[in-house]
């Protein structure tokens, strides 16, 4: 297949709540993707840039990131560079972007500015996985616009359904005004302690809710995930034999068989 012949799944990983492993999910789940053969974009739209660290871009080095498409119409072709993986490129942010959310609130079209901008390389990808930031603000909104599914992290803790309708009641929004075609790809249980009895109980209550939207695929708290960001590594270079690298590479295998 040559350049310009796909025709890239977006995949946004958002949860407004902070902490429940979408970075985590994001740079991990690219990589896993990636490291099976997919041509993979991660895009990062957190200002905090977690991912674009995680992943081993030094953000003094950026010169442009997201803000700068998002904001300035600049190319994204311009400002996407590799990554140490192959097959995984990164559209990077950088902490400009905090700006971001207020600066577009006056802007024409201010909800379809990624999308506008995912259409021009779409093609060139087999999956783009957008890392969303810990809100329901202008920059979610903008994602889920984008996406042709949006992916749900949810910790495996004793308020895991809390503020989850919040973030269904913004789906169905976007659904109805922004994005028809917006699904769920699924609702991912992370940081499972097999230990306790608590993340058996959540794991059935969460399933009881979103019944077969569920992956199967369950993330367990692994210390080698936990890790591997501040060597600037997703697991699969870090450490390809740990429990985290095979969950991550199950998630991927996942997602591509959801189609
Ligand atoms: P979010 O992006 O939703 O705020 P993160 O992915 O940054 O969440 O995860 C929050 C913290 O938990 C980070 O320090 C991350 O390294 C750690 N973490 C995430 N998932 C796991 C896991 N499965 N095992 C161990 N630590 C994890
Ligand atoms: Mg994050």
């Amino acid at each position: 297949m040559k350049v310009g012949d796909k025709m890239g799944k977006v995949i946004a990983i958002a949860n407004q709540k902070g902490g429940v492993g979408k970075t985590t999910t994001a740079v991990n789940l690219s990589a896993c993707l990636a490291y099976v053969g997919k041509k993979t974009l991660v895009i990062d739209i957190d200002p905090q840039g977690n991912t674009t660290s995680g992943i081993g871009i030094d953000k003094g080095d950026v010169d442009s990131c997201i803000y700068n498409v998002l904001v300035e119409d600049q190319k994204p072709k311009e400002v996407i560079i590799e990554t140490k993986v192959e097959n995984l490129h990164i559209l990077p942010s950088t902490i400009q972007l905090a700006g971001a959310e207020i600066e577009l609130v006056p802007t024409i079209s201010r909800e379809v500015r990624l999308k506008r901008a995912i259409e021009q390389i779409k093609g060139n990808y087999d999956y783009i996985i957008i890392d969303c930031p810990p809100s329901l603000g202008l920059l979610t909104i903008n994602s889920l616009t984008a996406a042709d599914s949006v992916l749900i992290p949810v910790q495996c803790e004793y308020y895991a359904l809390e503020g989850l309708s919040q973030l269904l009641n913004t789906v169905r929004l976007v659904q109805k005004h922004l994005n028809h075609d917006l699904e769920i790809e699924g609702v991912l249980l992370t940081m499972l302690d097999a230990r306790t009895n608590l993340g058996i109980q959540v794991i059935e209550e969460v399933k009881k809710y979103f019944r077969e939207k569920v992956f199967q695929t369950i993330i367990p708290r692994n210390v080698r995930l936990g890790e591997a960001p501040s060597h600037g590594e997703p697991i699969i270079t870090y450490d390809p034999k740990s429990r985290g690298a095979e969950v991550y590479i199950d998630l991927a295998k996942e997602v591509i068989s959801n189609g």
